[in-house]
């Protein structure tokens, strides 16, 4: 395999790759939102449902037309961010979206506006393909404020809120630690020192808990400041908004409702029993009588010996797939074919991991830095099935009804996950090895699922604190997060002292006017795990089903996504049936001891 497979071509994303024509492309994008922005702004209040139509599929077109050069710089940027010529076009086509973005903001708005006094436009059969789509916005109207009342919070913000957030993540990023490693002293930033949270040397790993936590806790009053600004203006904004409860906002952005995601957390709580089942046997596989909270993730000592070069995750991925439906084997094949992956380890390339869709093209592009483990393996497959899950949606619907709700935005990628544990599984040959495949596949479980609950149930407890008049210092911020964690722990882990001020570093506590970031990772997850367990039940018949759903994209809420594949997610027992396929993993792992 030579070097260039790994490096995706992005030439297809555009007519030509010369800078000056990419400027221009970029320039004519603005230009036409500028054209759509006169021909529509104060008119939408007096069309008929044939002209919101026109609109939206205006709309839609532009899209289109603008996605693949907005692509080729930002990927372009991505995968080379010290390029001059990359830097220059990310940054040009940044701020021609943001012109474009600026110019079409007042189509939502005014359709609100619309929606609100003729509410049967969007029941009417002219826009039946939009239905979800207006469905979504009219279910903002009630919580808009005036148009001057808007402007004023987005200035409140800008210097509130905002500014909070970024204080929190500027100070985060730019402490640093001093730790001994192999006898030397170094200093660390933290976005180095949290990579020794998976050493598999107990001791530095412990250590570098210690260091960091003790060093983030000094800081409290800062931390505490934050925090508590952030969600104080969270509840006043609810007040105004006439959100009944903190989580409101969030149902909404997310498409999903509060008995749903009440039945989810019901049905974590219920379960905490099973996950510390899975920490106790971590423990046995580690040798320990008991984890501590730096074993949690710990890799396993006895590393299982499965030759990952390219070539065979290639292999294992696409068959993962295609023993699943011929044509997604056939889109995974074409991923690779066309060069659609940037998997290649180079300096200046942006760290983790993404798919972008390109809808026009009905395809997608993947980056991630290929480290030859069985980490990166599932990156890639979680990667693909994001772009399966464009494959199908760009085939069926128009963009507009591609804004996916993050509850259900990770359907395609958990289900590879789980795709390519099945093939891994199909074809370990030692014990070792199906320990490592299982550990994988419950560590990330146990995270997503378990560890973010925690955190659901703290920055509630954060809201219920500050309605009931306390006062929310550093200790009692950390107060409320070790209830929170004890909550889904119990005794199963022994946790260091300082780990009381692991609220202090998580950025998703901080995120201005996005709260409750976190109960979509738990709903993606569990959500997955029982579609899965149903495809075990029913075999290919259930194939189509999931094609149909994921083809479905923002089209129709979860619930109904959920309603045609026959389950009921504000049923406690749904959730339960991903909760059976978490314990068959552990049953295997149990047995493979
Ligand atoms: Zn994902």
């Amino acid at each position: 395999m030579s070097k260039e497979d790994m490096m995706w071509d992005l030439s297809q994303l555009v007519t030509s790759a010369d800078p000056t024509s990419i400027q221009n492309q970029l320039d004519s994008m603005v230009a036409e939102a500028g054209k759509m922005r006169t021909q529509y702004h104060g008119k939408i209040h007096s069309l008929d449902p044939k002209g919101v139509l026109k609109l939206l599929e205006t709309k839609d077109a532009l899209f289109l037309k603008c996605e693949g050069t907005y692509k080729y710089c930002h990927l372009m940027y991505s995968a080379n961010s010290t390029d001059d010529v990359a830097k220059k076009l990310n940054d040009a086509a940044r701020r021609a979206l943001m012109k474009a973005q600026q110019a079409l903001a007042f189509v939502d708005l005014e359709l609100g506006k619309l929606l609100a006094k003729a509410p049967s436009v969007v029941t009417d059969p002219v826009l039946a393909e939009y239905r979800h789509y207006l469905e979504r916005i009219v279910r903002r109207v009630p919580h808009m404020l005036s148009e001057t009342e808007e402007r004023l919070v987005i200035t409140k913000d800008k210097n509130g809120v905002d500014a909070w957030e970024m204080l929190q993540s500027d100070w985060l990023s730019t402490r640093t630690f001093e730790i001994e490693i192999e006898g030397k002293k170094k200093t660390l930033p933290y976005g180095e020192i949290i990579g020794l949270y998976r050493n598999p040397d107990r001791d530095l790993r412990k250590r570098a808990n210690q260091t960091v936590y003790k060093g983030l806790g000094e800081d409290d009053i800062l931390w505490a400041s934050a925090i508590r600004a952030v969600c104080e203006d969270h509840l006043q904004m609810c007040e105004l908004r006439k959100y009944p409860t903190p989580m409101t906002q969030s149902l909404i952005a997310n498409d999903v409702d509060q008995q749903t995601i009440d039945s989810l957390m019901k049905t974590i709580t219920r379960n905490v029993d099973l996950y510390q089942k899975y920490l106790r046997l971590k423990a046995k596989l580690l040798g320990l009588s008991k984890l501590a909270n730096y074993d949690i993730v710990a890799p396993l000592p006895h590393v299982a010996k499965m030759d990952f070069n390219w070539k065979n995750a290639r292999k294992e991925v696409a068959d993962a797939y295609s023993g699943f439906d011929e044509e997604i084997g056939g889109w995974i094949d074409e991923m690779f074919e066309k060069r659609h992956i940037d998997a290649a380890v180079r300096k200046g390339k942006t760290s983790g991991a993404f798919c972008s869709s390109w809808l026009a093209g009905k395809t997608a592009y993947i980056l991630q830095s290929y480290n030859m483990n069985i980490g990166s393996v599932y990156t890639l497959a979680h990667e693909l099935g994001h772009a399966v899950h464009t494959y199908l949606g760009s085939r069926a619907q128009k963009p507009s009804n591609l804004q996916v709700s993050m509850c259900a935005a990770e359907t395609g990628s958990i289900f590879g996950e789980l795709l390519l544990t099945e093939k891994l599984l199909s074809k370990a040959k030692t014990k070792e090895e199906k320990q490592a495949i299982l550990a994988t596949i419950l560590d990330d479980f146990g995270m997503t699922v378990f560890q973010v609950s925690a955190r659901v149930f703290f920055e509630q407890s954060m809201y219920d604190a500050i309605k009931r008049g306390e006062f929310l210092d550093g200790k009692a911020v950390a107060k409320l997060w070790t209830a929170a964690r004890n909550k889904i722990y119990g005794d199963s882990v022994d946790w260091l002292d300082v780990m009381m001020w692991e609220w202090t570093m998580k950025p998703h506590y901080y995120f201005a006017n996005f709260r409750f970031y976190n109960y979509p990772y738990v709903f993606a997850q569990l959500f997955v795990f029982a579609l899965y367990r149903l495809y075990k039940e029913q075999g290919k018949r259930f194939v189509p089903k999931l094609k149909k759903l994921l083809a479905a994209g923002s089209s129709k809420a979860p619930k109904e996504l959920a309603a045609e594949v026959g389950f009921d997610i504000t049923d406690e027992k749904f959730w339960e049936k991903g909760m059976k396929q978490a314990e068959e993993f552990i049953g295997m792992l149990e047995k493979a001891l």
